[in-house]
């Protein structure tokens, strides 16, 4: 049997997705199931296996040759483990070896979100053709992933690149991850709209203080929504400057829900990045929206299965 297809899931605060993905990115088959989060650990992985007996009861099952994970972090992909901050009942959970034994011994292939996003990217997306890219995921919270030399990079435990919480105000606002002045505790969603509001911006008639009301408002001309997403800009563009200046990326790719501000936020974070990406070898940096739509998730953990084990090489040959 040709295994010409790997099995994605992509594991999130609000859903557990799963499908059958082609070596070209194209998804075959696909299904999904709420996260009880708040559930205990056994509860959740219920979920997770109704989601993976679904794709095992797929005529297409058999030419799965691998499993790629991607999921809410952190996670710990040397372990094999995962304990994503909005799923409490799991906590070093071990993911990797659940779904093998789901998936009669398949190799598993564990990466954060970010990082996921950030294959998806570089395979079909804005990054693709870069061989140095930075990939972000601005939305509730800020995540990130890196593409260097060619390849994607997870680092030793999945979650490098994970640009949301470098500090880029050392004596800013404490951060729920322990440090201060993080990139996420600026430029989140949910810390765009609280700025707003406390520099006295205020919703309209349908009482929406969410980013994209706060978005909406700026378009307008509402000077206090527009300073919000400047600052956050600001502090994007330091970071990604930073991430720049260390490994020599050439492009950042911004999605998530904050990123379709659009110009809103792409204007002064172009500006910015000025200020900051100074050297030579960054000023040719340049930043753009994401090009993946809602299965990037899927699509990124496919690819970080293709690119993880002997298997998927094995099958690769064997396609030829
Ligand atoms: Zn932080």
């Amino acid at each position: 049997m040709h295994t010409d297809l790997v099995a994605a899931l992509d594991i999130g605060g609000t859903k557990i997705a799963g499908a059958l993905v082609d070596h070209q990115g194209r998804i075959l088959a696909r299904t999904q199931r709420p996260t009880p989060a708040q559930e205990n650990g056994e509860t959740v992985m219920g979920a997770v296996e109704a989601v993976l007996a679904e794709l095992t009861a797929s005529e297409l099952w058999p030419r799965a040759g691998a499993v790629g994970i991607g999921s809410a972090g952190p996670v710990d992909r040397s372990a094999g483990t995962v304990s994503p901050v909005n799923v409490p009942g799991w906590r070093a959970f071990p993911l990797v070896e659940r779904v093998r034994s789901a998936t009669g011994g398949l190799p598993v292939e564990l990466v954060g979100d970010g990082v996921a996003i950030t294959a998806a990217e570089h395979w079909q997306g804005a990054a693709r053709g870069h061989d140095n890219a930075l990939c972000m995921v601005v939305s509730t919270g800020v995540g990130g992933g890196l593409i260097l030399n060619g390849e994607l990079h997870p680092g030793p435990t999945g979650n490098s690149g994970h640009i949301g919480h470098i500090s880029v105000d050392l004596d800013g606002d404490p951060c729920p991850c322990g440090a201060r002045g993080c990139v996420e505790r600026i430029a989140s969603g949910p810390n765009i709209a609280r700025r707003a509001l406390a520099d006295g911006w205020r919703p309209g008639p349908d009482g929406d203080t969410t980013a994209a009301a706060v978005a909406t408002a700026a378009r307008a001309g509402d000077p206090v929504a527009a300073a919000s997403f400047a600052r956050a800009a600001q502090a994007l563009a330091a970071g990604i400057a930073a991430t720049a200046t260390l490994v020599e990326v050439d492009i950042a790719v911004i999605g998530g829900g904050v990123a379709k501000a659009g110009d809103v936020l792409f204007d002064p974070l172009r500006r910015a990045l000025r200020d900051y990406a100074t050297l030579s070898f960054v000023q040719r940096l340049t930043v753009v929206p994401a090009s993946t739509g809602t299965d990037a998730g899927l699509v990124g953990a496919a690819a970080a299965a293709l690119r993880g084990g002997s298997t998927v090489d094995e099958a690769r040959r064997q396609a030829v």
